[in-house]
């Protein structure tokens, strides 16, 4: 039988923290790999690796103390078991104890001889999120142990922390590693990269001590401070956190600012065309912006300017114009928006432009397929001057003559990693194209500073004369046959109507069939008027069909799904009607509320909402009733709900802090940008370590 060769365990070198994690003892191979899946390859990244949360299990609750949203352990006997098959199959499982209350346990996913063991009579010791269940309270899926005989079940000593892991490597075997891992820590002095006279200035703690609290913390720890994360020692780990993120995003920008870009100056003849063209003049805030941007332009190393204006602002135009300035130079341009529907918009308006000036705009998005992606493939290979679309612009097989410019629109939804995929596309050597960002999520001063640390800010601080502001009204659910009626006048009138299905649901799928119910109600309610209906399912030649139509005044009223929440734009519809509104955000009903209000008439905006309204929701509406003014709508957005949801950023992880939470935290960035500055002029090296010590592999794009 052959023996296995047995590979010398990696020593552990001088500095631990940059040691492989194979190095430590009892770590093998396979949990090695299960490691890397987690982004965790050296010793300091699990140092790094924060808890996400804590479980308090150092004592047991009794059922009738417990409340929704708590996270409690409590002890109980199963009284009643049913195994139900309703939608699903299902476990339930209700247990008492001695307070005299019940608590359901509710499984989806059990074996049968789990099923079997729970019978009643056996006394559980059971950890969980605790719910709103139909009758009383209950816990999904909890972590449960049966206790045998008289066994008293034993408590913890101090809180727990819960891990970020992954499939395949449970959070036992993780903490476990994590303390092998802090075991090497080295004094305080050696593991602190921040200047020791800069933490003495900004009152900054041993980051050594931060370190030990967060992974294990003592007994007598508050777990409401830390839950909230508002304990010194997670503050002090919140500040590095931050300041490595700035930092990073400075290094990036200063790495593009070295690149060459093309000077885009042209000739000025074709925009001068496209302006002469134009039923309005620019507001003072287009020209000037658009000034920021040319000058931007004709310099010889890349833009990264973002352009905020709140909807409605005129966006459009400007990104126009720059493309203008691209093309005058005989590059081309590529503009990005990441919904197909807001891509269509923009190839409507650009073709509209720029057609009669000779310029033929390009189309690609996921959907074109077969032999016209090939031929449109082509035609921008070979230097095509516009190509509007969607991700489909950075996928594989796109390749450009002459990039020079990049627009991405609503860049909150992609994350830096997509917008630098995208220049990369133009890279040709040192250089690479300009690049355009355009939103209309008005960012809070404090976001910007960190999450834009990297672009430039010009803002479209005015809207177009001749608005009028949208009245806006929030409505119960049980008044909207009266709502319908509402619509009936006013389409008597002339006037056309959103009515938007918002309901959140995960699939497209649901929320087209609930546009699809809302639309056989409205057309029936409505008769003598044609509905028309457009969801995220239909092709998008039907989508265009629809919105053609809805442009043209054939349909009075267009029932839709979210999809019209950017980038849509009929300036006659001027009633808007929003479903439960109360499930959505600020910044999202601001986007929805911005297709109307766009022509001379006054508009009008009704939050259907679905009584009874929590606290946040009933502050959510009223902030939409008193103003239309979106940049305080963000700021309060952001003060609601916190940056990730202001930014859009769930989905593309771009602000994924481990610690810090930038609504929370707010009030360290002064001091992080001071240090900032100082560290990025005087400290190099330990610049790039923190970089490396808190991005680790992700900070390899800041390099790119
Ligand atoms: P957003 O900033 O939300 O992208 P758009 O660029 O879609 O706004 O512009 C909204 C509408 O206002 C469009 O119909 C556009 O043609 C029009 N518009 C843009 N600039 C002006 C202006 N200076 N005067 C009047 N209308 C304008
Ligand atoms: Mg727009």
């Amino acid at each position: 039988m052959a023996t296995r060769p047995v590979r010398p365990a990696p020593a552990i070198g001088t500095d631990p923290g940059i040691t492989s994690v194979g190095a430590l003892p009892g770590v093998g191979p396979a949990l090695v790999a299960s490691l890397a899946r987690l982004g965790l390859e050296r010793v300091q990244d699990l140092w790094f690796h924060l808890p996400l949360r804590y479980e308090d299990k150092t004592r047991i609750s009794t059922i009738a103390d417990l409340r929704a949203g708590d996270r409690a352990q409590v002890e109980g006997v199963v009284e009643a078991v049913e195994r139900g098959f309703r939608y699903r199959p299902q476990l339930k499982v209700a247990i008492g104890d001695a307070s005299g209350q019940t608590l359901l346990l509710r499984f989806f996913h059990f074996n049968r001889a789990q099923a079997e063991q729970l019978l009643p009579g056996t006394r559980l010791l059971c950890y969980g999120e605790v719910r709103h269940a139909a009758q009383g309270l209950e816990m999904v899926h909890p972590n449960y142990r049966r206790l045998d005989g008289a066994t008293v079940a034993a408590v913890d000593e101090s809180l727990s922390p819960v891990y970020p892991t992954t499939e395949g490597l449970g959070p036992k075997r993780l903490a476990g590693v994590i303390g092998k891992a802090l075991a090497l820590l080295p004094p305080a002095a050696q593991l602190e990269l921040i200047p020791p006279e800069l933490c003495a200035k900004h009152g900054l703690t041993s980051l050594r001590d931060a370190l030990l609290y967060v992974h294990r913390p003592p007994p007598d720890a508050h777990l409401g401070q830390l839950m909230l994360g508002r304990h010194p020692a997670q503050q002090r780990l919140a500040f590095e956190e931050l300041l490595t993120q700035h930092l990073s995003l400075k290094r990036m920008r200063a790495a593009v600012r070295r690149r060459r870009a093309p000077e885009l100056g042209g000739t000025g003849e074709l925009r001068r065309l496209l302006l002469q063209g134009l039923p309005f003049r620019l507001t003072a805030a287009q020209q000037r912006v658009g000034e920021e941007v040319a000058r931007d332009l004709v310099r010889p190393q890349p833009m990264l300017r973002l352009v905020q204006g709140d909807v409605g602002s005129g966006k459009t135009v400007v990104a126009a114009l720059a493309a203008l300035a691209a093309v005058e130079s005989g590059h081309q341009v590529a503009l990005m928006a990441p919904t197909e529907l807001l891509a269509e918009q923009h190839l409507h308006n650009f073709r509209h432009w720029l057609q009669p000036l000779g310029i033929e705009v390009e189309w690609l998005a996921g959907k074109v397929t077969g032999k016209a992606r090939k031929q449109v493939l082509a035609r921008v290979a070979a230097g095509a001057p516009v190509v509007v679309g969607t991700h489909a612009l950075m996928q594989e097989g796109v390749a450009f003559a002459r990039l020079g410019l990049v627009i991405v629109d609503e860049q909150h939804r992609f994350g830096v990693q997509q917008r630098l995929a995208l220049r990369d596309k133009g890279r040709d050597g040192e250089r690479v194209p300009h690049q355009l960002v355009l939103t209309a999520t008005p960012i809070p001063r404090t976001l910007a500073m960190s999450a834009y640390a990297d672009l430039d800010v010009s803002s479209i601080d005015e809207l177009p004369p001749g608005r009028t502001p949208v009245q806006t009204i929030a409505i119960s659910n049980a008044r909207r046959s009266e709502v319908i009626e509402r619509i009936h006048a006013a389409c008597g009138e002339g006037r056309q109507a959103y009515w938007v299905c918002t309901l959140i649901e995960e699939s497209e799928q649901l929320r087209a069939q609930a546009a699809e119910v809302a639309h056989v109600e409205l057309s029936a309610a409505l008769a003598g008027f044609r509905v028309g209906l457009i969801h995220g399912r239909m092709k998008p030649k039907e989508k265009q069909a629809v919105m053609d139509a809805f442009k043209a005044g054939e349909l009075a009223v267009l029932v839709a799904t979210t999809v019209i929440e950017v980038g849509v734009d009929v300036p006659n519809a001027s009633l808007m009607v929003i479903e439960n509104s109360e499930r959505l955000g600020l910044a999202q009903l601001h986007q929805l509320r911005g297709r109307v209000g766009r022509g001379a008439v006054a508009s009008n905006c009704v939050l259907l909402y679905q009584p009874p309204l929590g606290q946040l929701a009933r502050e959510r509406l009223q902030v939409m009733r008193d103003t239309n003014d979106g940049f305080r709508i963000a700021e309060k957005d952001l003060e609601l709900r916190g940056p990730g949801e202001v930014l859009g950023t769930r989905q593309t992880g771009q602000l994924s802090f481990r610690i810090a939470d930038l609504a929370r935290d707010a009030h360290l960035l002064p001091a992080v940008q001071q240090v900032g500055e100082h560290m990025l002029a005087e400290h190099p090296r330990q610049t790039t370590q923190l970089i490396e010590r808190w991005i680790g592999g992700a900070a390899r794009y800041a390099h790119a």
